[in-house]
């Protein structure tokens, strides 16, 4: 029997790339040959990455595939999803990522590696890995409770049962009672209609007749959730998260995903003149556009709040100049409590900080688990996919987080959240006794998720198993 080798092939988005990167590290840090299949553009997302795990003498590798974007109607270049800026771009980006079939089977054919890690939006890998007879693995990147949650609306499709748009309705056959608005679901869910960028039926019919499913996640998160996926929904599924966790050097934490608009010094500098719990940390990932009257309305409530911030805005610099988005004179009001970085932060790095106390999320999985694992109660601000789900789990049933109270699904974000009401989250969170109770709550999530990822954690001991697995399936 060889060295195990397997291709990890996530979506070109950078809530994807980013867990998969890391999922594919910890592969390797276990011995097997790992190599990420991605397109030309998004190849430096991940070469540092793969030259560090290989100077600590693991093996690592990528391999590309043309993206084809003009052929799918899209400009030229435009390879990954936080380009897609209109509406009409996701069909055309969801026909690009189709065409990449025949480009991964000639690849497979060539290398013939054992496993395929492909994420869910690849729904034709299963078939594919099947031709060359070797496993596929589904990643999905998002919680066991919104993978439950997600199959069940699939199922029993309760939005069908309200009359309104802002009547709540029971997510069926939950351990908890878990109730949404058809507002806070995709135009597809709302309509029971199968849409063109995601397609729930293929994916589910992928996954079933997949291999199993690798979930970024750990058991004492969400042990209901990831009993009911295996049990009671059937799903072969091991957890191995969180794998942000994997990044432990001041250089890993600050270069995961694009090139940072700060130097990491510069933060740091910053942070360690802050006190312990004192800075709360706003960002929304890397898709959902806040327009400008959402983020002055954002400013305006970090002001009211009286907390010190570090606030992400993704604006490029040729916007600088007219910065709608900005009240008159707020930088220089706030030039010793806040900093706000325009464009990509280096996240965990800045979560990880001992100063910050809280944080604002949009509830993207990896924002969330980030957040859990840096144990810091949280301000809850679903914008679109699965974050409405997320938001439940931390608010409802984990309790370390309040509601912004956003009631609309949508990528693009002016819900109209007053100041005032976003001040008071962001005190709700950062000081008194409720926040104290959250943040107490939120260490010990930190405290297990560390555990779970240690040898002989829980997530320790599945990724353990499933490589074994994997590799008697090769002999
Ligand atoms: N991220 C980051 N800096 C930013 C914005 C995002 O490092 O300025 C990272 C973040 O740490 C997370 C990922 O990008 O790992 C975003 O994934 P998530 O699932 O939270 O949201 P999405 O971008 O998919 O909406």
């Amino acid at each position: 029997m060889g060295q195990l080798h397997v291709f990890f092939f996530p979506v070109m988005a950078h809530g994807h790339m980013i867990p998969t990167l890391d999922i594919a590290k910890l592969f390797a840090a276990r011995g097997v040959k790992s190599t990420i299949i991605t397109t030309p553009m998004n190849v430096h997302f991940f070469q540092k990455s793969v030259e560090r795990t290989n100077q600590l003498g693991f093996e690592m590798g990528i391999l590309t595939l043309e993206f084809p974007a003009a052929a799918a109607g899209l400009p030229e270049g435009c390879e990954s999803a936080d380009q897609l800026t209109s509406d009409d771009m996701f069909p055309k980006f969801s026909k690009a990522l189709t065409m990449l079939q025949y480009p991964l089977e000639r690849i497979l054919d060539e290398v013939r590696p054992d496993c395929l890690v492909a994420d869910s939006f690849f729904p034709w890998a299963t078939e594919v890995a099947a031709k060359f007879n070797i496993p596929r693995l589904v990643f999905h990147g998002t919680s066991f409770f919104a993978l439950c949650a997600t199959e069940n609306m699939r199922l029993y499709k309760p939005q069908r049962e309200v009359s309104s748009d802002d009547e709540p309705f029971l997510v069926p056959d939950l351990p908890h009672q878990i109730r949404l608005t058809k507002m806070q679901l995709s135009e597809d869910e709302r309509n029971g209609s199968e849409s063109d960028f995601i397609k729930p039926i293929k994916m589910k019919e992928s996954e079933l007749s997949s291999y199993g499913v690798i979930a970024n996640s750990f058991y004492e998160l969400e042990t209901e959730y990831a009993d009911y996926y295996r049990n009671v929904l059937k799903r072969r599924a091991w957890h191995i998260g969180p794998v942000s966790l994997c990044n432990r050097e001041v250089e890993d934490k600050a270069h995961r995903g694009k090139e940072a608009a700060i130097d990491k010094h510069e933060c740091l500098k910053w942070l360690d003149s802050k006190e312990p719990n004192s800075v709360i940390y706003i960002c929304f990932g890397s898709v959902a556009k806040f327009d400008d009257s959402q983020l002055y309305e954002i400013a305006m409530g970090l002001e009211f709040s009286g907390q010190q911030f570090v606030w992400v805005v993704r604006r490029g610099k040729s916007e600088e100049e007219n910065e709608k988005w900005l009240p008159e004179g707020f930088e220089e009001r706030m030039k010793d409590k806040g900093l706000i970085i325009r464009g990509w932060a280096p996240q965990v790095l800045i979560l990880d900080h001992k100063a910050v106390g809280g944080f604002v999320t949009h509830c993207g999985w990896n924002s969330t688990l980030e957040g859990v694992s840096a144990g810091v109660p949280m301000v809850t601000w679903p914008a679109f996919a699965e974050q409405f789900y997320n938001e439940k789990l931390v608010t409802e049933i984990l309790r370390i987080g309040v509601s912004v109270g956003n009631k609309k699904w949508s990528i693009k974000v002016n819900n109209g959240v007053r100041r005032e009401v976003i001040g008071k989250a962001v005190r709700q969170v950062m000081v008194g006794e409720e926040a104290e109770e959250m943040r107490n709550k939120a260490r010990g999530f930190k405290k297990m998720a560390k555990k779970a990822v240690e040898e002989g954690g829980s997530s320790y001991i599945d990724l353990n198993d499933l490589i074994r697995e994997l590799s008697s399936y090769q002999s």
